[in-house]
């Protein structure tokens, strides 16, 4: 498998093996830099693409679901757009699963309330959401997923299952952290990219172009675009006969622990 851990290793024993021959042959330089930029390529690769199970395992569709089922994830909220999504979700018969942020949730505690109240559900998505996150070490990312857990359990009353790492990057900090906390990383098929576009075409063309049977939708709960957005795939699913169901039946998985 392409994990971090083996992918180091090849690397080294590749590096290790260059420079023993370097013993017998003169070998050039740039055959080490090259080597190196590869190792880095692949890592940045890895890192950025929550899909590769580089650092972590990510849960992000099921593969063997064959009806037509899907699930909607909300990044980034709670909000005062929440409150226009979970009408939208209530109009269509749908659940989702909300993604929150610690600091969102102390300013909107009212809103995580009501969206537990309507049936969806809430996983971690850090304290603080910082542009550093993945510069953070184990001990700062524990330390933000338990605080936003306790935020969260206050509502929940059971401890918090689901983590989705800020912007979908993981690290073998993060790693080390959800060794700790023991969170099940959920990731997602259907990338929205309703945070660099406000475009609704776009974002929308977009989204049904990846649509299929046990795939995880990634939308954000923050900004008019996507709640439009949101109408109009709501629609889209209704007339191709799709339900919306929550992650944990998708993935068969829990949310919550007693
Ligand atoms: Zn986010």
């Amino acid at each position: 498998m392409i994990t971090h851990k083996n992918i180091s290793l090849f690397f080294i024993f590749l590096l290790l093996l260059l420079f023993l021959l370097n013993f017998y042959i003169a070998i050039n330089i740039w055959w080490f830099v090259a080597i190196i930029l590869v190792w880095l390529g692949i890592n940045a690769f890895g890192s950025s693409r929550i899909s590769s199970n580089y650092h972590v395992k990510a849960f992000c569709n099921n593969p063997f679901e064959k009806e037509k089922k899907i699930a909607i994830t909300f990044d980034d909220g709670p909000s005062v757009f929440t409150l226009e999504v979970l009408e939208l979700l209530k109009k269509y018969n749908a659940k989702a699963t909300f993604f929150c942020i610690g600091k969102n949730i102390e300013t909107h505690p009212e809103i995580v309330k009501q969206i537990i109240a309507e049936g969806h559900l809430v996983g971690n998505h850090s304290y603080s959401h910082s542009k550093f996150f993945d510069f953070y070490n184990a001990k700062k990312i524990t330390e933000e997923l338990q605080k936003t857990d306790s935020l969260l359990e206050k509502f929940t009353s059971k401890k918090i299952n689901f983590f989705r790492p800020p912007y979908g990057v993981t690290t073998p900090s993060i790693r080390r952290a959800l060794q700790l906390t023991g969170h099940k990383v959920i990731g997602w098929n259907i990338r929205s990219l309703d945070g660099g576009t406000k475009n609704q075409n776009l974002i929308f063309n977009r989204i049904i172009k990846r649509v299929s049977p046990g795939g995880i939708v990634l939308l954000h709960d923050t900004g008019s675009h996507s709640v439009l957005v949101l109408e109009q795939f709501l629609q889209f699913l209704q007339q191709n006969n799709y339900e919306v169901i929550s992650v944990e039946e998708l993935l068969n998985l829990k949310a919550y622990e007693d």
